[in-house]
Parts: structure tokens; sequence; C-alpha cells
């Protein structure tokens, strides 16, 4: 059995890694001392898990393995982002996660999926279509793998922030991302507090029900536009889950203290950057305590659409403002290598496409 065969133990609960102690001959209580090793001491073998019997590692190695795979390759931005490709077993296209240190932090951009369904008109990921669902190990392995570079210093900062918004819509992928943020959470995980993770979404209505019922993390909706027919010529899941729906849905629950909800909205020239759209935005999120994140748009290859200018940008912050609405400008980080909102691509294991 070579290692892409065996069964990864990240992403595992206590219950589970409790059962494959059982089955590999150790007292269940091996399987929280296996949790404090994945989670907790961040071994990278089962070999590293010294208190666990020889006879009992000998047989976990047989079927198991840690499941932390290194990136294969890796992109430096002038600005100290860094974006790493992260193989994705058995799918035809790996996946891309980003690194942003800003100060003493540092944010993690993960992938929940390799490609993408939603087919965004603005978006890479979404032109290469979707090749596979990340599975929560592989999710995890992104974090983990990363956190562990900055502990050997080959990153300046610990990782503080995990935000889903690298290749792929998440609720398409609810139950993987539910066990990893349950795993970055969970006491006997890496005891993160939930308000260092933010989940992005399109806004799959049923999905979204659970995940806010189900976790507490901070929420975020790309909107791009109030403006239905326009918000489905940029997003065509507009039709399936109209953005109306997803706000109606958002009023019922609280974001106005310890969770946060934002709006992502990208800005492009002529197409959503005027007053009457963002008078149209302020309406559309009215009560749901959301603040709005404005993103400069990023050329593209294939798409005619232009990035606002910051004249317009301003403006459009300082009338949202005006009516209420707290919103900033994001600034952008990571354009010269193609780790920007909207610039992941993976790469198709068929290609020669350097990062
Ligand atoms: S913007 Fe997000 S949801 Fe849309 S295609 Fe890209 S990855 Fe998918």
């Amino acid at each position: 059995m070579n290692l892409d065969e065996k069964t990864p133990l990240i992403g595992m609960t206590p219950d589970e890694l409790r059962a494959a102690a059982a089955e590999a001959g150790l007292p269940k209580f091996a399987g929280g001392q296996i949790a404090q090793w994945l989670y907790e001491k961040r071994a990278d073998s089962i070999e590293q898990m010294t208190n666990l019997s020889n006879v009992g590692v000998a047989r976990l190695v047989v079927q198991y393995c840690v499941g932390l795979q290194e990136p294969t390759a890796k992109a430096v931005s002038a600005d100290g982002t860094v974006k790493f490709l992260f193989p994705a077993t058995e799918r035809a296209l790996d996946v891309e996660a980003v690194y942003i240190p800003d100060g003493d932090r540092a944010t993690l951009c993960v992938s929940s999926q390799a490609g993408c369904k939603m087919a965004c008109e603005f978006c890479m990921t979404g032109k290469q279509g979707w090749h596979g669902n990340l599975t929560a190990a592989e999710i995890l392995n992104q974090v983990l793998s990363v956190d562990a570079m900055a502990m050997r210093g080959e990153l300046p900062n610990r990782l503080t922030n995990i935000v889903f918004m690298g290749m792929g819509e998440p609720l398409d992928n609810l139950p993987a991302v539910m066990r990893a943020i349950d795993v970055l959470t969970a006491k006997w995980g890496l005891a993160w507090s939930p308000k260092r993770i933010t989940v992005s979404t399109i806004g799959k209505l049923r999905e979204l029900k659970q995940l806010i019922e189900g976790t507490k993390a901070h929420i975020a909706i790309s909107v791009h536009s109030a403006m239905p027919q326009l918000r489905q010529k940029l997003m065509p899941a507009e039709k399936a889950y109209p953005v109306r729906d997803v706000m109606r849905l958002l009023r019922n629950y609280d974001f106005a203290h310890q969770r946060r909800l934002s709006v992502e909205y990208i800005m492009w020239r002529g197409v959503n950057d005027s007053l009457r759209h963002a008078e149209a935005l302020a309406k559309l999120i009215e009560g749901t305590s959301a603040r709005v994140n404005i993103i400069p748009f990023h050329a593209i290859p294939g798409v005619e659409m232009e990035p606002a200018s910051m004249a317009d940008m301003e403006a459009f912050r300082d009338r949202l403002n005006d009516l209420g609405v707290t919103a900033t400008i994001r600034a952008s980080r990571g354009q010269d290598i193609m780790a920007a909102c909207g610039m992941l691509a993976g790469k198709s294991k068929n290609s020669n496409k350097q990062l």
C-alpha cells in the first residue's frame, strides 16, 4: 500500500481516532493521545507518537498516515504574499492556498474544491470548471503545512486567521468544510477561536443555514451587484440562490455582536460602480448588520471587464457610509503572482504551467 492509499488521520474526530486505535490493538484512550499528537504537538508521522506502543504504531502505519503533504510549488510576491500549490489526490487539478502576512498576523486563504461549479464570469477558478471536492484532510493539510513552515521559521508569522476564499464554493462541499472548522475550533483540535475563521460564499441557502447554525465562523457573502439581472450575468448562481433570499435568511441571525457578516463587492468600471449601485446595495443589506468590503478587480485572461477607478471606489464607499453602512476598500495583495481575489487557477496535472 503506498502513501496515497493510506487513510489520513488529520481530519478525524477523537471518536474516530479511538476506533482506529482499537483496530490497531491500542487501548481506546490512545485515540486522545493521537489527537494530541496530530493537532497540538503537530506530529508529521505516526512514528513520532512515542507514547503509543511499538506494536500499535507498527499496526497503525499499515493503514494510516498523518496526511500532511507539503506544497509542490510556491510563488512569492513583492508584498510578502506567498501562493502555494497543493496536490489534490485523484483530481485533475491541484489547488492553491495564499499566505498573507500583515504586521504580526498572517491569514491563509484556503481552497475547498479543485475548481468550482459556480462559473462566475470574473473568476479564473470558475473558468476551469469543477474537478472534485477536497476532503477535510486536504483542507486541513493546507493550514497545518503552512503553519509548520512558519514554525520552522520559513515564513514570518504563524497563522492567525483562515479565510475560505480560495478555489471552490465552500458550501458546495459543506461536510468537509464543517469538519475542517470543527477540527480547527474544537478543544481536542487546534482550539482556535471561531472568530479567526471566515467562510466566503455565493449563498447556497440550505447549506448557509446549516453553516450558520452549526459553526460560529464569520460569514462573507459574494454579492458584487444588488441588481438581480446584473448579478445573474456576473454570477449564474443568482438564478438558483437569489441574493435577496440570502439576505432574508441572514436577517434571522445576530451578526451585530460576536459574529461578523460581510458583503464582498468586486468593482468594475461602468458595470457596478455608480452611486445608484451603492444605494441599491445599501437597500439590499438593510437590517443585516453587514459591512461591505469593496474589492479592486484584477484583470484576468479572457475577461474583458476593467477595474473601477479608485475615485469611483471611494465615492461608492462614501455613499454607503452616508447611508449608515460600514464600507472599506480592501487593499490588494499578491497581484504580481496571480494570488489576488479571483485569480487562483490551480494547476492541471497535464499542464506545464509554472506557479
Ligand atoms: S468566485 Fe468563488 S464561487 Fe465564483 S467561480 Fe470563483 S471560486 Fe467559484
